[in-house]
């Protein structure tokens, strides 16, 4: 073999092998989340500002008694039961006096809402954002947990300062650590479409002693604001339970042919229009041999 011929091979190799290392740094930088804290000019101002406030800040924490515990694996605070709460437990959201407010997570439009969704409870809304724009902590608070999770992709959450809980899912960067004090407003990860996810977008939640809570019912995420600066926790705030109580006794039936809805309706004991309440069916529509129906 020719001099040339050999240094062709080897270069085409080595060229080779450059793309393959380039396409193995390009996975590692897609999994592995960076924790840099990259400040822009906005967040060391008010980082600047609130240096003494992270002290009375800590304090709090270290005198929590509303949570027993500062768990930084188990994503979800043992939930509890607030279904059939009978008295109101005032919480003020914000504090002036402890330069305590609130900041919208991200801009971004909702693209889906706290509810029921198709068979399985959806406890968050969705906010739309490209991979890369900004998300901030919605209050003050402490980070409890940041993680990779199969469902969430990398995600965030922050226990704060008044009781509740935020959680931010589907990021592609996390920018602050376990038990970091956080304000209201300043920059925790970068939005993504990791984790089941389809879109880059933010999947925002807020939590009570671990019992979700319908983010829209405490803030307009139109006007970036919160409805109000106090909320006055009832049962009322908890009611999607009954719904999911009843998700679990829904049944099914697999439609055979020659069957109609008041053939069904008769075989279970219902009627025509419960079950197109149920199945979301018009007057016009169809159903055909084989498709699945709720019939309870
Ligand atoms: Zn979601």
């Amino acid at each position: 073999m020719r001099y040339s011929t050999l240094k062709i091979i080897v270069t085409l190799l080595l060229s080779s092998y450059s793309i393959y290392t380039q396409a193995q740094e390009d996975i590692y930088k897609k999994i592995d989340p960076v924790y840099v804290f990259e400040t822009t000019n906005d967040s060391i101002d008010m980082a600047s500002n609130f240096y003494s406030f992270y002290d009375s800040l800590s304090v709090y924490f270290e005198e929590d008694t509303l949570y027993s515990t500062f768990d930084n694996e188990i994503i979800h605070y043992p939930k509890v039961d607030f279904s059939k709460k009978t008295d109101t437990t005032l919480i003020f959201l914000t504090d002036a006096s402890k330069n305590s407010f609130f900041v919208n997570p991200n801009n971004g439009e909702i693209t889906s809402r706290f509810g029921l969704r198709h068979r399985r409870y959806h406890y968050g809304t969705d906010i739309n954002l490209e991979t890369g724009d900004s998300v901030v902590s919605a209050f003050d608070g402490r980070v409890r947990v940041t993680k990779l999770s199969r469902s969430y992709g990398y995600l965030i959450v922050i226990r704060h300062l008044n009781g509740l809980e935020s959680l931010y899912a589907h990021l592609s960067q996390i920018n602050v650590v376990n038990d970091q004090l956080v304000k209201a407003g300043e920059l925790i990860g970068l939005g993504g479409n990791t984790g089941r996810s389809r879109g880059s977008h933010l999947h925002f939640e807020i939590r009570y002693l671990g019992a979700p809570i319908n983010p829209e019912d405490i803030i307009n995420f139109e006007k970036r604001e919160l409805i109000s600066d106090k909320l006055y926790l009832t049962a009322y705030y908890f009611r999607y339970q009954k719904e999911i109580e009843k998700l679990k006794e829904a049944r099914f039936h697999k439609i055979k042919s020659g069957e109609s809805l008041g053939t069904i309706a008769r075989k279970y004991h219902t009627s025509i229009n419960s079950l197109r309440k149920l199945n979301h069916l018009k007057k016009s529509s169809l159903i055909r041999a084989g498709a699945k129906i709720r019939v309870r």
